[in-house]
């Protein structure tokens, strides 16, 4: 399989039909061999575009909300993110009965701004949360994970559990390889707050 998974952008365009062609084979061949990219796709509200080439029962779709609300000039807004943030939390909810193996929790955090290395294992089920006290306070907060090499592989809001003071991100799992986990108080599109590295090994 191939490493790589297809960036959230990436995904983006393709369940809204606006992936230049020569990615498009790219992108498929790819969806064909990985189930969480599978999986991502179908968060998208892409259920039904898995293989473009189903053109027909694509036709008989009534078109998807999310087509819309994907239109660039929403695409970073902090609304968008908390939709997808819940998309995706509810998605992970769902795996989880179906899987029904606990998911690790590692915890981010930083000593004094000095950020202790987090590893996860790769391709595991791991449930990320982020010490809120380092964080300026706000009431929303969204965290956006990238590869070393740029691709966005989580994008979304995420819950602030007050009692805990910490950040939930959503159960996912994370490809062997170095990871950057930023954290936003406004948009994705805007300064990150707060940026720790996670390692898959
Ligand atoms: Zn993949």
């Amino acid at each position: 399989m191939n490493e790589e998974h297809i960036g959230q952008d990436i995904l983006e365009r393709y369940v809204r039909n606006a992936l230049f062609e020569d990615r498009l084979a790219h992108v498929e061949e790819h969806l064909i061999e990985c189930n969480w990219c599978q999986e991502r796709l179908r968060e998208e509200d892409a259920f039904l575009r898995v293989f473009r080439h189903a053109a027909a029962q694509v036709e008989l779709r009534p078109e998807s909300i999310w087509q819309n609300l994907f239109a660039p000039r929403h695409r970073f807004s902090l609304a968008m993110a908390t939709m997808a943030g819940s998309m995706a939390i509810w998605f992970s909810a769902s795996t989880y009965h179906s899987a029904n193996l606990p998911a690790a929790t590692v915890a981010l955090t930083s000593y004094r701004g000095v950020q202790q290395q987090a590893h996860v294992s790769p391709g595991k089920r791991v449930a990320l949360t982020i010490e809120a006290r380092e964080l300026p306070p706000a009431k929303d907060y969204a965290v956006q994970i990238v590869t070393s090499g740029g691709h966005t592989v989580f994008a979304g809001a995420v819950g602030l559990d007050v009692t805990q003071s910490r950040l939930n991100v959503p159960v996912l799992k994370l490809g062997r390889g170095l990871y950057w986990v930023r954290v936003y108080t406004e948009s994705v599109n805007s300064e990150p707050v707060m940026e720790y590295s996670l390692r898959a090994e």
